[in-house]
């Protein structure tokens, strides 16, 4: 099992801010902002690339739950970055899909 499948499946301890049926949601250990959250779908999906017709209400509620917990914490005026990284040289680390929110400071554009 990958390590996200691992944490989805409580094995590994992670702090969860959201579940349903179809998602999970935890904080990042690493955190790069003041509010960083990954939401994870419980189906194990490596990358973008494997995204198939069928996941686009999954992705759908990702993001919306993304903007959600954004919301929670205060950071829906001010706002927000979401992000999926897409294999190596985006940096992708783990590989079972994930969209990081990030938020809490000012986020600096274009990403390094
Ligand atoms: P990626 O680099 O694949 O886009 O993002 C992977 C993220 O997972 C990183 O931000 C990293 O800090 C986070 N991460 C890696 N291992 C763990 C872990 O065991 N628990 C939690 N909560 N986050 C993790
Ligand atoms: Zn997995």
């Amino acid at each position: 099992m990958c390590l996200f499948c691992r944490i989805i499946a409580a094995e590994i301890p992670s702090t969860r801010v959201y579940e349903n049926e179809r998602l999970v949601a935890f904080d990042d250990i690493n955190p790069q902002a003041p509010m960083h959250v990954l939401v994870v779908p419980r189906a194990h999906i490596a990358t973008l690339n494997d995204l198939q017709p069928e996941h686009d209400g999954l992705l759908g509620e990702m993001v919306r739950r993304a903007a959600a917990i954004a919301g929670e914490r205060g950071h829906a005026a001010g706002g927000f970055r979401t992000v999926f990284n897409c294999n190596a040289e985006a940096g992708q680390t783990v590989f079972h899909l994930h969209l990081h929110v990030l938020g809490g400071r000012t986020l600096k554009w274009p990403p390094g």
